[in-house]
């Protein structure tokens, strides 16, 4: 079963960030002291890591905890091993969390240079670059890729990360371009943009660019294939199960840069907007805590003012400042307390307006019922969860402001994990 993916009648007309809008950077942001990489992936018992507390990391070093076969991340300072902990992230997804403290001298790791630009050498060095290339997809035999898509624009409100990544290292996204063509043999890439910047592209190697209407939420990568190619993602299946690989313009420039200068690209480009709404486009290293990405950018939080990692529709909580920037953090958003809508337990009235506003057509209404009695089989089961296309727009026009988004997320979450448990090899 497919749904009909349209806005729908009573969608909020919201406009996407557009680049002329955000002041330009980036400024870089430079961590105080302590680095923290997220490894996906937990331990039980530390003997079986083969790292410790006390190891020596140089910059650029990838660090594989669970043995060479396994999650890695790379390290982006040269320090000490401080602490390792398990971690809990978004929806309870599990990380291994390593804290290098910094030394006062730099050391680059040289494991990386050299390498030819194979999928061999992408998958080996390159899947925790800044705006992690999805390049999972092309591990193993299927899902087959046909087209790569390289998106120059952000997802979320509020966001120009991909916008402006696209603009200013054009040369770097052509080159990473024409490497992953050459390394996956996927002939055909596709250059996604919003519409007011079709502008400037010249050559890039891509087969084609593609426009984007900048209106939320036509940057949902179900909606840019349903609108730009014609075909509609089924139920519960990925733009990936039909052949279409998406790949953030920072992703692809990271690529590039990485075998145009023989070593791994560690800095992370994002946009910061401010408890006035002020936004600015800022880069860090990965790791760097976001305490001290608000103390160099002059913020103050004070108690129940908000920071989120994402956008304001489909971002998440940082419940600790201590929380690091991360390979996939395109925003962070500061909220001052009293200026959001908080989420409340008032029951839903029925009032229909997250069915009204939901484009994939779902019967919000009943779905949430069963949401908020953890009966997740049956809002997959008979409420079609499956469908969701993570837009947020529920949540967003809710009257009794349930959060319905949060629910969807980690009720898709939950399932997963029942099924991976209930898989054969589980
Ligand atoms: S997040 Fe809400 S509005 Fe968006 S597709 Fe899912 S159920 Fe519909
Ligand atoms: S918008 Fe909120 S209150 Fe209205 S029907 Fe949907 S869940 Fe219920």
């Amino acid at each position: 079963m497919t749904k009909l993916l349209s806005a729908g009648p009573n969608t909020p007309l919201m406009t996407y960030e557009l680049l002329h809008q955000t002041p330009l950077g980036p400024q870089h942001i430079t961590a105080a002291k302590d680095i923290t990489l997220l490894v996906p992936g937990t331990f039980e018992r530390r003997e079986d890591l083969t790292v410790k507390v006390g190891d020596g990391v140089r910059t650029g070093q990838k660090i594989s905890p669970f043995g060479p076969a396994g999650a890695y991340a790379v390290s982006s300072v040269t320090g000490t091993i401080r602490a390792i902990a398990p971690m809990s992230g978004d929806y309870g997804r599990r990380y291994t969390a390593l804290t290098i403290t910094k030394a006062p001298a730099e050391q680059t790791d040289d494991a990386f240079s050299g390498q030819a630009p194979t999928l061999e050498t992408l998958l080996a060095f390159l899947r925790a670059a800044p705006g992690n290339p999805p390049l999972h997809l092309f591990a193993g035999a299927e899902p087959a890729v046909h087209t790569i898509l390289v998106c120059g624009l952000d997802a979320d409100l509020l966001v120009a990360t991909n916008q402006y990544v696209i603009k200013a290292e054009l040369a770097a996204v052509s080159r990473g371009i024409a490497i992953l063509k050459e390394a996956t043999g996927v002939p055909t890439v596709v250059i996604v943009v919003p519409r007011d910047l079709v502008q400037g592209f010249g050559h890039t190697g891509a087969t084609a660019l593609k426009a984007v209407d900048p209106i939320y939420p036509a940057a949902n990568p179900h909606l840019i294939i349903h609108r730009l190619f014609g075909q509609e993602v089924p139920m519960g299946k990925s733009p990936a199960d039909l052949g279409f690989a998406l790949f953030s313009a920072e992703s692809v420039a990271a690529i590039g840069k990485a075998f145009d200068t023989g070593r791994l690209p560690l800095d992370k480009t994002f946009t910061l907007v401010d408890k006035q709404g002020r936004k600015s486009i800022l880069s860090a290293r990965i790791g760097t805590p976001v305490a001290d990405v608000l103390a160099a950018a002059g913020i103050t939080t004070a108690d129940r003012d908000r920071i989120i990692a994402g956008g304001p529709m489909t971002g998440a909580a940082v419940y600790s400042e201590e929380m690091p920037i991360r390979a996939d953090t395109d925003a962070l958003l500061v909220q001052a307390a009293g200026s959001f809508a908080l989420t409340s337990d008032y029951p839903c009235v029925n009032c229909g307006e997250c069915v009204r506003v939901c484009p994939a057509r779902m019967q919000v209404n009943m779905l949430v019922r069963f949401l908020e009695a953890g009966q997740y089989s049956n809002a997959a089961d008979l409420y079609d969860l499956d469908a969701c296309i993570e837009c947020g727009l529920c949540s967003y026009v809710c009257v009794a402001h349930i959060p319905i988004f949060q629910y969807i997320k980690l009720a898709k979450y939950e399932l997963s994990r029942l099924n991976a448990a209930e898989a054969p090899n589980g």
